[in-house]
């Protein structure tokens, strides 16, 4: 098994850094030890979302009126696919997106629905998913933006959106490859935005050629179908580094904007590139 873990790419904190990376590494050995691709991307997944320094599951963001809301999804390599936007009262929602996958004839669920979906198979939590390091940062915004004329606020929140914290994994297990993304979506963000992250093409893509995992600006990302761009170019014969490189100048050429991405094959080579300050990710093998 070979595995690749992010944990966004942004401007992580100096001071968090080492800590982060124990946690993104300890992500891939907990993947790695698992025996099919998709159990590998979901275990590893599951590390972070329990983990308030990433913005998946426990500690996602807090949108604009103060609630988590979560987006994730998973595909394999036989195009199959599962996604949940703006879930709610769930810790883990790349596992409801696995669920969608396998046991609802759909790809998408959204709000209501998903959470619905996910109760129905005991996935939901009455756990308080609101860190104490996200709600602290909703409350500065909110104590700037509180009272605002209603167009105000929106130009506010877009000068302050930032941060992106998101978190992945690809793997491959030397014949098949799945891959992950899972987020509280952007800081702030406004209740009903779709993000780019449980879009398959955008913040997930996996075919019978390469497996991709997203992170940044998701309005950027949507646009270019990121993770769909990556693997074209390994459908040409490139590899999974000169894709990310290349999809990374892409979006950045069209979009002026901030993301990174990580890949592998089906060869097992990886890839990986990104334009914001940082990305940690971890590349395991057994
Ligand atoms: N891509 C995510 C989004 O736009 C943010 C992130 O990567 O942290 O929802």
């Amino acid at each position: 098994m070979k595995i690749v873990v992010h944990g966004g790419a942004g401007k992580i904190p100096i001071e968090d850094q080492p800590d982060r990376k124990a946690v993104i590494d300890e992500a891939a050995e907990v993947g790695l030890a698992e025996d099919a691709p998709l159990e590998a991307v979901l275990a590893a997944i599951e590390v972070l979302e329990d983990d308030p320094l990433f913005n998946a599951g426990y500690g996602g963001n807090l949108q604009l009126d103060g609630e988590v809301r979560l987006d994730a999804a998973v595909m394999k390599d036989d195009l199959s696919a599962g996604g949940v936007i703006n879930v709610e009262q769930v810790k883990h929602p790349t596992a409801v997106a696995r669920k969608v996958m396998e046991d609802s004839p759909h790809v998408l669920l959204q709000c209501e629905g998903a959470t619905e979906f996910a109760d129905q198979f005991g996935m939901t939590t009455t756990e308080d998913l609101k860190s104490s390091k996200a709600s602290e940062r909703w409350e500065e915004i909110s104590a700037e933006v509180h009272g605002l004329p209603y167009a105000e606020k929106l130009a506010k929140l877009a000068e302050m959106i930032e941060g992106h914290d998101t978190v992945g994994a690809v793997a491959w297990d030397g014949e098949n490859m799945a891959a992950g993304t899972s987020t509280g979506g952007l800081r702030y963000q406004m209740f009903g935005r779709v993000g780019d992250s449980p879009i398959i093409g955008s913040g997930v893509y996996c075919n019978e050629y390469a497996a991709v995992s997203t992170t940044g600006m998701g309005e950027a990302i949507i646009r270019v179908n990121l993770a769909r761009e990556l693997v074209y170019h390994v459908e040409r014969g490139e590899s999974p580094q000169d894709g990310a490189e290349k999809s990374i100048e892409r979006l950045k050429a069209s979009t002026n904007s901030q993301a990174g991405v990580i890949a592998i094959d089906r060869q097992g080579r990886v890839g990986s590139a990104y334009n914001t300050r940082d990305m940690q990710y971890s590349v395991k093998e057994t």
